[in-house]
């Protein structure tokens, strides 16, 4: 969190911790903008507007020269004019001072719901008679012992899944969450993803257990035969 105004900073950190949040804090503009090439560790990065030193518009931008960690501007500065400038440097949202607390919040677990913070608790996941480990990104078949090293984006997507499981998951979400915006796959390039899924996971890839096509919309996964 990047806020010059000790009562809000302190109102705030106490009660994101209360929900469970681990905080750091950046009273001036010009130590956030010096750190911000690591911001990307962060979740979710909170920035003021208007800060002593360096403007929070200039740091988001700064940001995101390294990463795309969500950024939630949270000014004074309330106007349209205002928030089209926060989104335009980069921003995900702007939400303007004085704010409800309740708002704040919800908007919080919106932009940091996404994969990375809830995939980040997982280490590995068993699919049939395979076991992922998402750290080394290598999948292991219990019986022969064979090893298979899984992509980057083929990790993304099975954290997708398993955090969705049970649910349809739309081809729109699987291109945002795991391509990104600036990326632009064809859906013949998922497909090819789960093709290549059942093929390593589905003893029969033609009657899939885990890796469900639902016609037009998207895909499911299950998996009810956990080890
Ligand atoms: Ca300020």
């Amino acid at each position: 969190m990047v806020e010059d105004e000790a009562s809000i900073r302190e109102m705030l950190q106490f009660n994101l911790e209360l929900e469970g949040h681990k905080v750091e804090v950046y009273s001036n503009g010009k130590s956030a903008f010096d750190d911000a090439s690591e911001f990307q560790k962060y979740d979710l990065v909170i920035l003021d507007v208007m800060l002593p030193g360096v403007s929070g518009l200039t740091i988001c931008e700064e940001i995101r020269k390294y990463s795309n960690v969500p950024v939630l501007f949270l000014s004074a500065k309330g106007t349209t004019q205002d928030k089209i400038a926060g989104l335009k440097k980069g921003g995900n949202d702007y939400l303007s001072k004085p704010f409800d607390l309740e708002e704040l919040l919800l908007r919080i677990k919106v932009l940091t719901e996404g994969i990375t913070q809830t995939a980040s608790d997982i280490e590995s996941l068993n699919i049939g008679n395979k076991h992922v480990d998402f750290a080394t990104f290598e999948v292991i078949d219990h019986s022969s012992n064979e090893k298979h090293v899984l992509s980057k984006k083929e990790i993304d997507l099975l954290k997708l899944f398993h955090q969705k499981e049970g649910k349809v998951v739309s081809r729109d979400e699987i291109l945002d969450k795991v391509w990104g915006k600036d990326q632009f796959p064809t859906s013949r390039t998922i497909d090819n993803y789960i093709l290549n899924f059942r093929k390593l996971f589905e003893s029969d890839p033609k009657q899939p257990k885990f890796f469900h096509s639902i016609r037009s919309v998207g895909y499911k996964f299950t998996n009810s035969d956990k080890l």
